[in-house]
């Protein structure tokens, strides 16, 4: 912590750690005492920066990360995370050495990944295994007794490999009808009485769901549950929003500054296809972000900004680097725009975004690309900026 990357474009990311470390205490307090968090920081986390939060996590005593690939759980290594981190996807079983030389959890589901994987390691490497049930997600993780038979069999055959884990997902945590993931969580409850007769000794983590099932479905938490979205203040879906046991605090926000001002009569076109023509006396405002950044072309269907507190509407098409906006009158050039997050009495969400795209919060910041840099907050204070650009 502590650098301080420069930019030189008026386009950034303010990502608030006190309110990641409000989402995990919240959790922490919500979840029964034999249920810890697994942190989820897989793609960058969300868009937040993954070590930042991991580190926020481990502080709280979150005893677990995990990440989607293995090029992210070495990304934290080389960071100096030193904590258990979980690959919860596929890893390639060549590259089974690199995991093993840097401690790395894996997700394993297949006899035939261990066979290759064996070949790779030598004798004293030891990894930690997670089995992977697929419960009806249909996604990875083994489906019979059969499949799972090969498998931990390999395990316990090798000494290697041991099982540290299970897991399974859920499909339809966020959903208010139950019925399906209760479905789940029966054939969950069925394979693990299974795996007891076939591997009778202790596994110390047994995980079954996201954010949206620590948040509604306490029955299915197991002694683990893996948090993402929700650790960042977002809700996994519209349908629960209202159904939260406790407040969640955004910690992303996007904004930017006025480049240019200027007045446009009646009938003049805005942006590539000219499709916006302004109907009277009217004030623009170029705002330096564009798809290229992740604001994506369609933000300009029903999108809004915020300028000293105003919603500002944005017309006409998106470009790669640059938009317009349509002020209430005229404003300074370098006067602030929010684009996601706070300003005065108003605030776009990232829901609102998402609602108004037609997606998930989940893609919102994931998808504001590596050009934009992340201004990062901590104790009340700007800590650290990040910016990959160059
Ligand atoms: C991404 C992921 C999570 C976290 O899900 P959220 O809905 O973001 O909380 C949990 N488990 C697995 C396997 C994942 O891939």
């Amino acid at each position: 912590m502590g650098e301080r990357q420069p930019f030189y474009r008026d386009t950034w990311v303010e990502v608030n750690l006190d309110e990641v470390e409000k989402n995990i205490h919240n959790f922490q307090s919500w979840l029964p005492d034999e249920t810890q968090m697994m942190a989820v920081v897989k793609a960058n986390g969300y868009g937040h920066g993954a070590e930042h939060v991991a580190r926020v996590a481990l502080r709280l005593g979150v005893p677990y990360i995990g990440v989607a690939t293995l090029d992210e759980a070495l990304a934290l290594r080389k960071t100096g995370v030193t904590a258990p981190v979980l690959v919860l996807g596929y890893i390639r079983p060549q590259d089974t050495k690199l995991a093993a030389e840097y401690s790395i959890a894996l997700t394993v589901f297949q006899a035939d990944w261990l066979d290759q994987a064996s070949k790779v390691i030598e004798d004293d490497d030891l990894i930690n295994c997670h089995l992977k049930i697929d419960t009806g997600m249909a996604r990875i993780g083994i489906r019979t007794e059969k499949e799972g038979h090969a498998v931990v069999k390999r395990i316990r055959d090798s000494k290697n490999f041991q099982l540290e884990g299970v897991y399974t997902h859920f499909a339809t945590a966020d959903e208010l009808d139950a019925s399906y993931a209760d479905e789940q969580k029966n054939r969950f409850d069925r394979m693990l009485r299974w795996l007891k007769k076939e591997h009778p000794e202790p596994i110390k983590y047994i995980h079954a769901g996201n954010s949206a099932t620590a948040l509604r479905h306490l029955d299915k938490v197991y002694n683990m549950v893996r948090v993402g979205i929700s650790m960042y203040g977002l809700t996994p879906a519209d349908e629960i929003a209202e159904h939260l046991p406790f407040e969640l605090h955004e910690a992303f926000s996007l904004h930017s500054r006025l480049v240019h001002v200027k007045k446009l009569s009646a009938g003049e076109a805005i942006s590539y296809g000219a499709t916006y023509q302004a109907q009277k006396d009217e004030w623009i405002g170029t705002v330096p972000i564009g798809y290229a950044d992740g604001w994506i072309r369609e933000n300009a269907t029903q999108g809004e900004v915020l300028v000293n507190g105003v919603r500002c509407p944005i017309v006409g098409r998106i470009c790669m680097d640059q938009m317009m906006v349509l002020l209430p009158h005229r404003v300074e050039v370098g006067e602030k725009v929010t684009l996601i997050g706070r300003q005065q009495e108003d605030m776009i969400s990232v829901a609102e975004v998402a609602r108004r795209l037609g997606t998930i919060t989940y893609e919102i910041p994931c998808m504001i690309s590596y050009r934009v840099p992340r201004a990062v907050w901590k104790g009340g204070k700007m800590v650290q900026i990040d910016n990959d650009v160059f």
